[in-house]
């Protein structure tokens, strides 16, 4: 196991693990992993070593994130998104924001969907307009987690003055004319603390790569990474519910029958089903990350298919997962429900699932994807 391998193991077990109940009960923001990841220097994993980080990469945040999302999803979450914004000031950032960030001074996190476009967060609405010597963003931002607690959001908005789509900021989060709402009261990762911002002629903002180049930076520097990162949570997802479901079918007993629920052999056959889709998702994965890593030409269509293959398999495995624990599945205690939840959201997340099949169709029939 590599270092970080095992101080991500110690984190998640002992902190992660323990808080993912209260975290997901009380809607509560997982304090306790984001301290423990910027204590062990895991906040800059993605900042490289001249700047003071750990000087990592897409492999070691994508397993940092799958590790968390065994134990609780809101905290892989809130990881995945500070990673997303941390590899953009990787990439683009002053000297001075990557040592912060390097030095575990930030957490980061994206605010690209609005309330205008939806989905659709490569054609952002709110503008970025000059007024004097300076450039006041307006906006409704419909999702960003962490929302109250990121020191900075990596911003996307139409470009000032040049052609293009999109045009990324670093905003401060006390930046004044900024009001997030009120924290997150929904369904699953209770505790990402994800909600809408609204910027009113907010000011100070720093651009990041060219005015006007801001779907460049969507789709060559953000989108391989967080595909990469939401499958991860998916997969984490997915492993944390077949151990669970083993555990408990080996673990209840039939009384009467003198046998546990493993018994059955509906039951393992639906437990096979689990571990043979949470493989065929790692596996598909862990070839995109390679991709990646290597350059290739397939690596734009294998980080697509990735977080498509795991979102829409997690929901499969956790569907599975409920069925194999029964009633007893629908109380916190066996661990599973927690995560069926939490699964729901990957297939929605931009780029959602049904965008991802179009952009492979497309890509499949030799069209333009956008
Ligand atoms: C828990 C959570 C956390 C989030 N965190 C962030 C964050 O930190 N930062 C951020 O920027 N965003 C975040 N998002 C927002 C997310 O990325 C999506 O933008 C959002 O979920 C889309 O919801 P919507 O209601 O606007 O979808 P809509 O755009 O209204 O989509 C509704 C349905 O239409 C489908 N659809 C839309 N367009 C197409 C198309 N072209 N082809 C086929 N089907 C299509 C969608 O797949 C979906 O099923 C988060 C979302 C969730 C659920």
């Amino acid at each position: 196991m590599s270092n970080i391998e095992q101080q991500i193991e110690a984190i998640a077990s002992d902190v992660t693990r323990g808080e993912a109940g209260k975290v997901d009960r009380e809607g509560a923001f997982p304090r306790g992993t984001i301290d423990a990841l910027r204590k062990s220097g895991l906040l800059g994993l993605l900042t490289s070593k001249d700047h003071g980080g750990l000087g990592g990469g897409p492999r070691e945040a994508a397993l940092v994130v799958e590790r968390l999302a065994r134990e609780c999803g809101s905290a892989a979450m809130v990881t995945c998104m500070h990673y997303a914004g941390a590899w953009v000031v990787e990439k683009l950032g002053t000297d001075e924001m990557k040592k912060q960030v390097g030095a575990g001074e930030h957490v980061l996190t994206l605010a690209f969907s609005e309330a205008g476009s939806r989905s659709h967060f490569w054609a952002p609405v709110s503008t970025a307009k000059k007024s004097g010597d300076k450039v006041a963003l307006d906006a409704h931002k419909s999702w960003v987690t962490s929302a109250n607690h990121a020191t900075a959001y990596i911003w996307s908005s139409q470009p000032v003055e040049k052609e293009g789509m999109s045009t990324i900021w670093w905003v401060p989060a006390k930046s004044s004319g900024l009001n997030p709402g009120q924290g997150f009261d929904g369904l699953g990762l209770r505790g990402n603390d994800s909600t809408p911002v609204k910027a009113e002629g907010v000011t100070g903002a720093h651009m990041l790569g060219e005015d006007g180049a801001g779907l460049d930076v969507m789709l060559g520097t953000v989108l391989p990474l967080f595909n990469a990162m939401n499958a991860a949570c998916s997969i984490g997802l997915m492993e944390g519910a077949t151990q669970a479901a083993c555990a408990h079918a080996s673990g209840t007993m039939y009384a009467h029958l003198s046998h546990n629920l493993a018994e059955l052999p509906t039951i393992r056959a639906y437990l096979a089903r689990m571990r043979i889709a949470t493989d065929q998702s790692r596996f598909l994965w862990l070839e995109a990350i390679a991709a990646m890593e290597q350059g290739r030409e397939d690596t734009m269509l294998r980080v697509l298919e990735t977080k498509a293959s795991a979102g829409e398999s997690a929901t499969y495995v956790l569907d599975l997962a409920m069925r194999v624990c029964g009633g007893a599945a629908f109380r916190r205690e066996v661990g599973v429900e927690r995560r069926f939840r939490d699964a729901r959201a990957a297939t929605v997340m931009a780029p959602t699932t049904d965008q991802l099949y179009d952009f492979i169709g497309k890509a499949l029939c030799g069209m333009d994807v956008f």
